[in-house]
Parts: structure tokens; sequence; C-alpha cells
């Protein structure tokens, strides 16, 4: 699942934009302000980041600049007004991949954002596999013995991140933190019952593959022994 930070003052526009586009299965952080943009991408990593032109605190430009200054790759779409839009020229300077300008139609945005995620370059495997299992991450399908199996959105992100950390155990807390955005209401106790609902699935499917509990460290996907 990508995760985009939204960075939008216009409260109405942010809670729409971040609910269509959770709708279409990405994982968003919606922020305000140009100082705390600045903070999460300090500490966080997003797949993409889309920003206002026009913020209280700073303009979109400032954080594009000093973001990159900062060696920042993370792909950024700018949002503008109409009476920005002669200054493109200079936020592409300032180091924006891409713009829109206001108001915009959610399926351009949407269209822009999966340009901006094809273009990034690190190549990331689009079918992860293990046991007789296979993750098809771009069509959102999982595959046993290649049956089709359904998964839901949040149940394929949890398996999809499980897939590219086999062994490795993540406690309820840990999951949350890597598969859902840090505002997101899931709780650890979401988490385990996610993972009950993959477990029935996997173990319907006589998948070769298992999510155990190993006591104090958390959730590992391994072979079956
Ligand atoms: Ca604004």
């Amino acid at each position: 699942m990508s995760k985009i930070l939204l960075v939008e003052d216009d409260l109405a526009l942010k809670k729409t934009l971040k609910v269509f586009l959770e709708r279409q299965n990405f994982a968003v952080e919606a922020i305000e302000t140009g100082e705390e943009a600045l903070f999460r991408l300090e500490t966080e990593h997003y797949d993409v980041i889309i920003l206002d032109w026009g913020l209280p605190d700073m303009t979109g430009l400032d954080i594009c600049e000093k973001y990159r200054n900062r060696n920042g790759m993370t792909p950024i779409l700018m949002l503008t007004g109409k009476n920005q839009a002669t200054d493109k020229a200079r936020g592409l300077d300032s180091g924006a991949d891409d713009y829109l300008t206001k108001p915009f139609e959610n399926v351009e945005l949407t269209a822009r954002i999966r340009a901006l995620l094809r273009r990034q370059p690190v190549v990331k495997p689009t079918v992860l596999a293990m046991g007789n299992v296979q993750l098809d991450s771009v069509n959102g399908v999982m595959l046993i013995d290649n049956r089709k199996c359904s998964l839901y959105p949040k149940e394929f992100a949890l398996l999809e991140f499980l897939l590219k950390n086999p062994n490795h155990a993540f406690p309820a807390e840990v999951l949350l933190e890597r598969v859902w955005s840090t505002e997101s209401e899931v709780t650890p106790d979401s988490i385990r019952a996610y993972i009950t609902k993959i477990r029935k699935k996997l173990d319907a499917e006589k998948a070769s593959i298992q999510i155990s509990t190993r006591k104090g460290f958390g959730y590992t996907l391994e072979l079956m022994s």
C-alpha cells in the first residue's frame, strides 16, 4: 500500500481528498502546516507527497526546497490555485515533480499519483511469492496454488508487508506503524483481528505458509514445517 503525505490547509478539501484516496487503497496522512510537513518528512517515509502551494505558515515552494535540500527523494505533486499557475516554472525549479491546478477532478489526481509512483527509481517486485502463495501487488490478487483467493485491502497490505519481511517477528504495534498511516484509527487489536482473518483464508486454501505467533516477539510469516 503506497503511503501519501497530504499537506492542505483547506479543511474541506483535505477531508474529501483523504477519504477519496483511502478508497483508492492509499494510506494517507493529512496535515495542514508546513512545519508539520517538514517534521513528518524527517521522521517518516512516504511514496508521494501532495503539497498545497498556499499554506498558513510557509509556501509549498519553501517546503519543496527545504526537503530537496535535505536530499529528500520522494515525488512531489503540487496543488496550485489559478493565480499561482504562472509560477509553475518556479515550482519546478524548487523540486516539485508535477502540478495540478485547483479545482481538479479526483480521477485526474489519482492518475498523476500513479504516474509519480511509476516514476520511482526503486524497482519493486510486482509479484511476491513464498511457498505456494503468490501476491500480485499491481492487481491486488492473492494466488494459492494458482487459485485466486480474495483479500480485503488491509489484509492484503498486511500480508504484503509480512511477505516482504519473512521469518521476522513483528509485534502488532509495529505492524500498525509500518502498514497503516500513523494517524489511523486502527488499533493493535484490529491488527490481531486481521491476522486471524488472513490465517483462516490461508488455512482454507491449504497454503504452505503460515503466520505464527512467537511469544514475546510477535507475528512471523514462515513456511509450514
Ligand atoms: Ca491553501
